[in-house]
């Protein structure tokens, strides 16, 4: 890793079905992505969606070091997103992966593009429950026991 390289934190959901096997495929393409390297990835996990009903998602989450900027980043996550997307069987499918950058290094950031960390990232158990495991420190018990109301299981 060089000096100059970001630790950074990405959220990773899809839809069931092949949901597993779309985040799988989101970590390998990340990892492949030049300048990103997946230093670890947490188990997946299964949630119900928020606020809605629908077929139940599977989250994890990664940590990465990267030499891109953010903005590059998240350039990189919409393109894997773009690809997942393009070879779903049918037209105007549901979209079956979602990229979030939660966390790049300690920056803030609030663009029309992009705002980190995260705004809603503290709100949801499936973010911190799959942060805890890979990134302890960065989340507080107290972080922890306000989204303990919210169904998640380790797949
Ligand atoms: P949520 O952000 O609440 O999880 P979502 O993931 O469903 O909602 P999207 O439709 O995937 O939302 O993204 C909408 C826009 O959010 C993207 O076009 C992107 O530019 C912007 N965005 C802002 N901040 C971030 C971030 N930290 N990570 C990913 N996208 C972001
Ligand atoms: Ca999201
Ligand atoms: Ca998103």
């Amino acid at each position: 890793m060089d000096r100059s390289d970001v630790t950074a934190f990405v959220a990773l959901g899809a839809n069931l079905g092949h949901a597993a096997q779309a985040l799988r495929g989101a970590l390998e393409a990340l990892n492949e992505t030049p300048g990103i390297r997946v230093v670890r990835a947490s188990s997946l996990y299964r949630t119900a969606p928020i606020q809605s009903t629908g077929p139940d998602y599977v989250n994890a989450v990664a940590e990465v070091s990267t030499s891109l900027n953010a903005m590059a980043l998240l350039d990189a996550l919409q393109a894997i997103e773009h690809h997942a997307g393009r070879e779903r069987p049918y037209r105007n499918a549901p979209r079956t992966l979602d990229l979030d950058l939660l966390l790049f290094g300690e920056a803030r950031i609030d663009s029309p593009r992009l705002t980190v960390p995260h705004p809603r990232m503290r709100q949801r158990a499936f973010v911190l429950v799959p942060l805890a495991e890979i990134a302890p420190s960065q989340v507080s018990a107290a972080q922890s026991s306000a989204v303990a109301d919210q169904a998640i299981e380790k797949l």
